[in-house]
């Protein structure tokens, strides 16, 4: 047997997610589960109300700010393995957000990686992708396609103060998801030099304290609640997506809406969301970093979980790579982490 078809044989899909059988766990299950292994924090990744969790210290953080403290919870530090049942997992950065984690399970002298989320581009809040040789590797394709070229976030940022001098009374309003966006869109403004106070909707207040709890320097932050609308003049503020399109958003006076996202690059979602500064800042490998990805890791086998799997799965066919989709259900990149925009003001 190949040892794709091996791995087949104790890795498997299950409607609350992979299931790896010599560990007796599952991965981002997206039912409750006896033992849940997760890869990082956004919402249809990790869910309350397992048994237990194994996870990174930030990645339990989160949850716990999201859902209260959770049951059977050990924390796992990158590069270290961990004995589950009979396999041994270690967590290894993936670069996606803060805590995020790909996971590497080996069993029977065979190795799996489950990258989850991840990107390739340098993030000033959490550690890099780190390529692991494995014989199957088992990827998301959310931006499997060509058209997706993430621009460099650097030129991003720019347009925003850009937009900031050709408007200097208005308010820049920025939708961004409240776990890992928030937090990088701040710290690449500060190293762009912007030092004045970055205004924040309730909803982001939870993460940002987290992620300054872990080290991450994002400036001086005020909450929107209270302020006076005339002092959000000329201003920066950072909202939930959802936030961009409800009653709240209103109060602005003549907002520039931005919001920053990797499916900012379509302009028709722009649109329908309202958007009139589209800033394309993705916390997702675009399709070359999806590619170089594969040609960095070397699998034997790549499996897709969920995105644009027949894509991906021809372009690797195509380099000599076998692919396959899982379909995978319970993943919805496009809200990645939407779960915070309803979620009470923390
Ligand atoms: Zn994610
Ligand atoms: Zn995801």
């Amino acid at each position: 047997m190949n040892p794709s078809a091996v791995v087949a044989s104790w890795l498997k899909v299950t409607p609350a997610g992979l299931r790896a059988a010599p560990g007796n766990f599952w991965i981002d299950p997206v039912t409750p589960v006896d033992r849940a292994v997760i890869t990082h924090g956004h919402g249809d990744h990790a869910r309350g109300g397992h048994g237990s969790v194994l996870a990174t210290d930030p990645t339990l953080a989160i949850m716990a700010e999201r859902f209260g403290a959770q049951s059977g919870a050990q924390a796992a530090r990158y590069g270290e393995p961990i004995t589950v049942g009979d396999m041994r997992v270690t967590f290894v950065p993936a670069g996606h957000v803060l805590g995020s984690a790909q996971l590497v399970l080996e069993y029977n002298g065979l190795r799996a990686v489950v990258s989850g989320d991840y990107k390739r581009r340098r993030d000033p809040t959490c550690p890099p992708f780190e390529v692991t040789p494995c014989d199957v590797f088992i990827t998301e394709a959310t931006f499997a396609l060509p058209v997706f070229c993430h621009p460099d976030d650097g030129g991003e940022i720019a347009r925003l103060l850009h937009s900031m001098r050709v408007f200097p009374e208005r308010t820049h309003l920025v939708g961004a998801y409240a776990l890992g966006k928030a937090q990088r869109v701040i710290v690449l403004l500060r190293e762009a030099g912007y030092s004045a106070p970055i205004y924040l909707h309730g909803a982001l207040a939870g993460m940002c304290a987290l992620y300054r709890h872990y080290g991450i320097d994002l400036g001086e932050l005020r909450p929107v609640a209270g302020e006076p609308l005339k002092a959000l003049a000329g201003q920066i503020v950072l909202c939930p997506p959802g936030a961009l399109s409800d009653r709240w958003s209103r109060r602005m006076h003549e907002p520039v809406t931005a919001m920053a996202s990797g499916w900012m690059r379509i302009r028709q979602r722009a649109k329908q969301r309202g958007v009139e500064l589209p800033l394309v800042i993705s916390d997702h490998a675009d399709w070359n970093e999806l590619l170089q990805t594969v040609r960095e890791v070397k699998p034997g086998a790549v499996w897709i979980t969920h995105g644009r799997e027949e894509a991906l799965a021809h372009a690797l066919g195509v380099m000599g790579v076998p692919a396959q989709a899982l379909s995978l259900v319970g993943y919805d990149d496009e809200n990645d982490d939407d779960l915070t925009g309803t979620a009470p003001p923390s």
